[in-house]
């Protein structure tokens, strides 16, 4: 893939919503691999017990595999759980097991409880240029770990009725942790998924996030892709997949948006600009 500017520090985003199936997980997934491909190294942090994301990157979670858990309940070193990624030079994952649903309980008898992600990513001393965390379509504390440890949040919408609805509660959320925890956080990304650009409905829902949103929203959308739907059950993102396909180069714009605008410059899909 085309070389693309590397972020001064890591850049840790929040993949978030609490909405299940808008494609937190799959944008997480082919995102990472995107900016892995653009030369990035980039780390992936499953923190949905269900481990889809995991699963879609060819990671072996079964319950028996050192996980995310043990970082987060049992304090274990990061780099005692994280997994290269078969086939994706310079991709990596910490993947989670199904001791995580656990997790949620037993953080809040612990120390620091809303800050043990932030605490085990500090400590990690691997260079890395992005770590995505994939949270669970919750706002329990798992997703507030995932919110002290990130300075972005990146908000997937899907194209579909009721988009915006429960979005205000997690941007409630995002002000809480920033006001008390994080002064770093914001939502820094949003991006809409599974567009078909052919439905009046679709678009009418782009219109309504992008004026409620307005520059956060990136230019790149998402389409709804069945090559992207397929590719988890093979262990895979839709870049190894099926590489030419729409999903993947999609996926492949939106990182390369997301790593020009780290660099200050937004596109508007023809030019990039400079911003302030
Ligand atoms: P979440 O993590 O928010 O619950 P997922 O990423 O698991 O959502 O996506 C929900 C479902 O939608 C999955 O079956 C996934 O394969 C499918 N999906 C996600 N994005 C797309 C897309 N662009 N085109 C087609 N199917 C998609
Ligand atoms: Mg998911």
């Amino acid at each position: 893939g085309e070389r693309l500017p590397r972020p001064e520090q890591t850049r840790v985003m929040v993949v978030a919503n609490q909405k299940g199936g808008v494609g937190k997980t799959t944008t997480t997934v082919n995102l990472a691999a995107s900016l892995a491909l653009h030369g990035a190294r980039v780390l992936v942090v499953d923190l949905d017990p269900q481990g889809n994301a995991s699963t879609a990157l060819g990671i072996d979670h079964h319950s028996d595999v050192p996980s995310i858990y043990d970082v987060l309940v049992e304090s274990k070193p990061l780099s005692e759980v994280v997994q290269p990624v078969p086939d994706v030079e310079g991709l990596f994952c910490a993947p989670a097991t199904i001791d995580l649903a656990g997790a949620e309980i037993e953080l809040v008898s612990l120390v620091a409880r809303e800050s043990r992600l932030e605490r085990a990513i500090s400590a990690y001393e691997q260079p890395l240029d992005y770590i995505l965390i994939d949270c669970p379509p919750s706002l329990g504390l798992l997703t507030v770990n995932a919110l002290v440890a990130g300075a972005e949040v990146l908000i997937p919408i899907q194209c579909e009725y009721y988009a915006l609805e429960g979005l205000g509660q997690l941007l409630r959320n995002v002000d809480l942790v920033r006001g008390h925890l994080n002064p770093d956080l914001h939502v820094s990304t949003i991006l809409l998924t599974m567009y078909d650009g052919r439905t009046r409905l679709a678009s009418q829902v782009a219109d309504e996030v992008r004026s409620h949103f307005g520059n956060e929203v990136l230019r790149t959308s998402i389409p709804r892709s069945v090559r992207i739907s397929e590719a988890p059950s093979y262990g895979q993102t839709v870049l190894t997949y099926d590489p030419g396909s729409s999903g993947s180069l999609s996926y492949l714009e939106a990182a390369r948006e997301i790593a020009l605008r780290g660099a200050g410059v937004y596109y508007d899909g023809q030019n990039a600009h400079a911003m302030g």
